[in-house]
């Protein structure tokens, strides 16, 4: 009798570990892609920020101080580029390029500031709006 009911729980166990097994399986933990970017994002931050402790304290050199600088921003702008990337791949229409990718071609207007964009009826030597000289273009 009791090998009876001890068998009967063992199958028990089983098929509640392969129901719940077969439940769970189609459903993954939602992780989200940007999630190693981000870290990889504040650990860089990190680094400058303790980069920057050691630096003010004199325990790098400032050439060392400004190379590695160098080096963290420039893994940092990799990391930026690639959560961009992946937000281009995300997006609901993800096979059709960015925005950002096909500016409005803008056609030089010779009586358009260069700087601030102010534009004017007739063509200035400066800005009216900025102060900044207006150069023609050949
Ligand atoms: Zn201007």
């Amino acid at each position: 009798m009791i090998i009876v009911i001890a068998a009967l729980i063992a199958v028990g166990v089983i098929a509640f570990i392969l129901t719940v097994r077969a439940k769970d399986l189609p459903v993954p933990e939602p992780v989200s892609p940007f999630q190693h970017l981000d870290e990889r994002k504040a650990a860089i931050y990190e680094n400058l920020r303790d980069l920057q402790f050691e630096y003010r304290v004199g325990k790098l050199s400032d050439q060392d101080y400004q190379q590695t600088k160098k080096d963290l921003q420039r893994e940092l702008a990799g990391v930026m580029a690639e959560v961009d990337r992946l937000k281009v791949q995300l997006s609901p229409n993800g096979s059709v390029p960015p925005p950002v990718a096909a500016p409005e071609p803008q056609p030089i207007d010779p009586l358009a500031c260069p700087h601030c964009g102010a534009k004017f009826a007739q063509p200035l030597k400066f800005c009216g709006e900025c102060g900044k000289p207006l150069k023609v273009r050949a």
